[in-house]
């Protein structure tokens, strides 16, 4: 979103691009919510747009040597220079409602927010971080699931992450997890399923296989707006589904509640 005005992917309509930005990245026609880049994300959400980056450092390689049109590596050079990030997520430390807390965002702009070797590990050290300190964890995702290219590292990130996250249920402190539009397949079926809250934008696809597997394999056609919120929410597979203007508001109420902080 470059230019002075801009499409709504959703209703089609031609908006003034700073309207946009003035409504939290959403369509005022339509309520279509765009998709953020992760900076973004943590400045809407965080006090005062202020946040500190941590875990900076790590940057991915490309231990199979893996080529499909491109090299991995050539891959992540592009991806890095066009995003300005390392990998796919970045984590940050910041206060939201004045409640200190850890969040990691997930960037889909870097191949598709995918999930290899440095997203497992942010996210771990996110978490670790976190559990250190004693403070709340948010991680708010967006992928389209593991990365391929590092094929069965990607695959030990599910579990990796999963452990850390299992951790918070022994030191009772909450880890409140984001799912935006999409999040997807390996994603979904670790830490992003994991929260003790989990809450959702509207119309997010959120779902592990796609929609055309799960019908070949169960040959069966599935309902409207499978694998949307509002249908996981229904089926309750969420606990909520947050307009993005909400949703600041509702994360610090739902960290209150849960450290048993006065309202
Ligand atoms: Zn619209």
């Amino acid at each position: 979103m470059d230019q002075l005005w801009t499409r709504c992917n959703n209703c089609r309509r031609i908006l003034y691009r700073q309207d946009i930005l003035d409504n939290f990245f959403v369509c005022s026609a339509c309520g279509f919510h765009f998709r953020l880049a992760a900076v973004d994300r943590l400045k809407m959400l965080l006090d005062e747009s202020k946040f500190k980056l941590i875990d900076q450092n790590i940057i991915p390689k490309d231990p199979l040597g893996f080529e499909d049109s491109m090299k991995y590596s050539q891959r992540l050079v592009d991806n890095q220079k066009s995003t300005s990030l390392s990998d796919a997520v970045i984590n940050a430390e910041g206060t939201m409602g004045g409640i200190e807390v850890v969040v990691s965002v997930m960037e889909f702009g870097f191949m598709g927010g995918s999930m290899g070797s440095v997203v497992g590990e942010k996210i771990t050290l996110a978490a670790e971080r976190a559990l250190e300190r004693k403070v709340p964890l948010i991680i708010v995702s967006c992928s389209g699931g593991a990365r391929m290219q590092e094929g069965a590292l990607s695959l030990m990130q599910l579990m990796k992450t999963s452990s850390a996250i299992a951790r918070f249920e022994d030191v009772r402190l909450p880890y409140i997890s984001v799912l935006t539009d999409p999040t997807t397949g390996g994603v979904t079926a670790s830490f992003a399923m994991l929260g003790d809250i989990n809450i959702s934008e509207p119309n997010a696809l959120i779902g592990f296989a796609g929609p055309r597997v799960i019908e070949q394999t169960i040959k069966e056609k599935l309902p409207k707006g499978f694998q949307r919120s509002e249908f996981l929410l229904r089926h309750g597979m969420l606990d909520d589904v947050v307009e993005r203007k909400n949703l600041r508001p509702y994360l610090i109420r739902a960290l209150r509640l849960f450290l048993n902080r006065p309202q």
